[in-house]
């Protein structure tokens, strides 16, 4: 069994992280998470065999033969994307050459795309390795790409409220989605 295995508190390292550089990041609607239920499956591992026609739903933007890029349904600011291998591993190490090259070149070539569809003036890009080290799905390495603003600690309440959460989401789907439209995938969204 795929266990995402985490604790309520497994994610606060990386917001604990985003302070070390600037002031906190002030996100509400993380609360449904970190109260939530814990899934049993693996979210990753769900990404990397959805239809073409639920990728939109799950916040897919492109599946590769060896990575993964997705929005995080949890986001810290605006845009917050996932970049995970497609194989089941907990760390970076365990990837081969192959899968290490291709996960870092989707992570580089979406940061360029977040930032060219955001206006980002910054981005927190970086990997939770393990539970000690905040890791919320520790048994699927990711890597988080959170676009950053000057002043943008209190930006996330101004342009989403909690209550509208999904639908702001598949906004944010929406916007980003044509960014990523020249990338090979194995899987792209269907129209
Ligand atoms: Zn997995």
């Amino acid at each position: 069994m795929r266990s995402r295995g985490t604790s309520k508190h497994d994610e606060r390292a990386f917001v604990l992280s985003s302070r070390a550089m600037t002031p906190p990041l002030w996100a509400p609607w993380r609360m449904e998470y970190i109260l939530g239920e814990r899934q049993t499956e693996c979210i990753f591992c769900d990404f990397a065999s959805l239809h073409n026609h639920a990728m939109r739903d799950k916040l897919v933007l492109l599946v590769q033969p060896h990575a993964i890029v997705a929005l995080n349904r949890y986001p810290f600011t605006t845009c917050h994307l996932l970049v995970s291998p497609r194989r089941h591993v907990s760390d970076l190490t365990e990837l081969d050459p192959v899968e290490y090259t291709a996960l870092m070149e989707l992570l580089r070539l979406s940061v360029i795309r977040l930032r060219n569809a955001t206006g980002a003036q910054g981005m927190n890009v970086g990997f939770n390795l393990g539970k000690a080290a905040g890791a919320g799905i520790a048994d699927h390495t990711h890597g988080h790409l959170v676009p950053r603003w000057l002043g943008d600690t209190n930006f996330m309440p101004v342009v989403a409220d909690v209550r509208v959460m999904p639908e702001y989401l598949d906004d944010a789907w929406s916007k980003l989605h044509p960014f990523f439209a020249d990338l090979a995938g194995e899987r792209a969204p269907a129209p």
